[in-house]
């Protein structure tokens, strides 16, 4: 009675039970397939991180003395199809059992689910091991309601998983230290230099290269600087505690062209793959402050905590309780295309060129990059959410959809009506130049709205509130920006729209 078991590209849990003992009529299976990388136009980086972790880990397995199956993607018995492969491996192994490791995304579930049709033998999903919470325990703890407040679920979080607590209150007495953080970048202040790693990757790169797989984004393919281990994220995790933690909630949202990173962990690839588990980066958080408070404050380490512990718990719950409509919802009703320098950051903006160039040279954008620049142009300027989708689902080397979907079309696009967040992230420039360096070298003027050199956003903004008043006139978090409008003079209402609709119509030469 042989058993094979399926393990997902995403599903590198060394700590997983089914690794406690070697057992003879256990079989593993693995396999690169180009069913998982042409779904998208993915960043080089973020398949070759991928292929290499799972490689990694096979032989993590096989060392431990495990029996594993592991299709190359050019092996040539490999179909390039999950089922046909698993199905492909079980007979040669004779197996009567499947089991599997419930995936995360919605696709990957369809499609395994159909083996119980395809399969003669037995077929048994089990949990992953992974989450904090189980698929539809959000959908559960917000039954009955229209809002589901991320804070609610995380304070939930917080007294279920006792992080940061005494009994059922907050160990400071505080829940929130939002209001500490978020400052600018001050002149001259520089960052701890990001802890990277050295790989030479050029035998992936070519095999990706003969197997014609279309990828975006570079790469120094003798120098892959991603983790891939959980050694190495161990690594990773420490440098973030001890180097970045004192003033991550301080510079979460600053911005600037000098450094990609900032105070970031970059640890979201090891999180997603499972490399590294939630709770392991929590606990070390939380007990570096325990053991030294002066080395960061409470409000950095509350202001990391939230991030993993709150919301990406919270993203996974809204993707299982929403999809599979999530993924077509369009509450503006959006239609345009995404500009080619999207997949070159050749634009003009000093703000969206920045923040696409370094995309595609890292796989990477920090949070408010992703959010409040190339979300908040994408929202202003109309763009259909699966143009948005496609674009972050490929080039972000942490991008699986239940965490991507969510945050782009949910928090980032406002594409589900008020889901995710209470009112749509959008700004004009003000906070570009509040947040960040970016418009002390642009073209653009920050402070001019319309007219020769006007930034784009100052007249994107008011255009988009114009044009959607219908749907969110009622915002009582908006109401204000309306009464604003309403008070302007009619000359300078003109004048915005022309702007915007002028910029609209050559958004290719912006
Ligand atoms: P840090 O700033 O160091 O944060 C620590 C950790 O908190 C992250 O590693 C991540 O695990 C978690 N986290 C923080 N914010 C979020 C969030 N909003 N949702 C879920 N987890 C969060 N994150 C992804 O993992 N994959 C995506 O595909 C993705 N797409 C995004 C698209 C848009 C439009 C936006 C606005 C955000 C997206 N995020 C995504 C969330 C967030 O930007 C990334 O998790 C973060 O930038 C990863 O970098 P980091 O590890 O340095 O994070
Ligand atoms: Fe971006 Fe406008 Fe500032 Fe230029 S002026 S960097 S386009 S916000």
């Amino acid at each position: 009675m042989k058993t094979l078991r399926l393990i997902l590209g995403d599903q590198l849990n060394l700590q997983h039970s089914w690794y406690n003992s070697v057992e003879d009529h256990v079989c593993y299976f693995m396999a690169e397939m180009r069913q998982e990388t042409d779904y998208a136009p993915h960043h080089i980086q973020k398949v070759v991180a991928f292929f290499l972790a799972m490689r990694e880990f096979a032989a993590k397995l096989e060392a431990a003395g495990h029996q594993v199956i592991y299709l190359k993607l050019d092996d040539a018995s490999n179909t390039q199809d999950l089922n046909q492969n698993l199905l492909a491996s079980a007979e040669s192994i004779g197996a009567s059992r499947i089991e599997y490791q419930w995936p995360d995304e919605y696709r990957l579930d369809q499609q395994l689910d159909e083996l119980d049709n395809q399969f003669e033998g037995v077929v048994e999903p089990v949990d992953s091991e992974h989450f904090l919470t189980s698929r539809f325990e959000l959908r559960e703890f917000f039954k009955g309601k229209k809002t589901y407040l991320m804070e609610s679920f995380y304070r939930m979080m917080r007294k279920k998983h006792q992080v940061l607590m005494e009994g059922d209150q907050p160990v400071t007495g505080q829940w929130n230290y939002d209001a500490n953080n978020r400052k600018k970048l001050p002149k001259g202040h520089r960052p701890p230099e990001p802890k990277l790693f050295e790989r030479d990757v050029s035998s992936v790169v070519e095999m990706l290269t003969k197997s014609g797989v279309k990828t975006i984004g570079t790469l120094d393919e003798k120098r892959f600087l991603w983790p891939v281990t959980e050694e190495e994220g161990n690594e990773l995790l420490t440098f973030f505690v001890d180097e970045c933690m004192p003033h991550f909630g301080d510079f979460q949202d600053a911005m600037t062209p000098e450094y990609w990173s900032l105070y970031h962990s970059r640890l979201s690839f090891l999180i997603n793959s499972k490399i590294i588990h939630p709770m392991t980066v929590i606990r070390a958080v939380e007990e570096r402050w325990k053991a030294d408070r002066d080395h960061a404050s409470i409000s950095q380490v509350e202001g990391f905590i939230r991030q993993v512990l709150g919301w990406r718990e919270y993203m996974r719950g809204i993707y299982w309780a929403k999809m599979p409509d999530y993924a077509s919802l369009n509450f503006f009703e959006h239609d345009r295309q995404l500009p080619s320098w999207f997949w070159d950051g050749n634009t003009k903006m000093a703000c969206l060129r920045h923040a696409i160039k370094q995309s595609l040279e890292y796989s990477y954008a920090h949070h408010i990059q992703r959010l409040m620049v190339t979300g908040n142009f994408a929202l202003l300027a109309g763009i259909h959410p699966d143009e948005v989708d496609q674009w972050y689902l490929g080039i972000y080397i942490d991008a699986i959809e239940w965490v991507e979907i969510t945050n782009t079309r949910g928090m980032s696009q406002f594409a589900d009506g008020g889901i995710v967040g209470t009112k749509p992230y959008v700004s004009s420039a003000n906070y570009m130049k509040k947040m960040s360096s970016y418009c002390d070298n642009c073209v653009y003027d920050h402070k001019k709205k319309s007219g020769e050199g006007a930034c784009p956003f100052n007249s994107l903004y008011w255009n988009f509130y114009d044009r959607h008043r219908d749907k969110l006139g009622r915002n009582p978090r908006i109401g204000m920006m309306y009464r604003t409008w309403d008070k302007m003079a009619p000359e300078n209402k003109a004048a915005l729209l022309s702007q915007a609709n002028d910029y609209l119509n050559n958004i290719e030469a912006l």
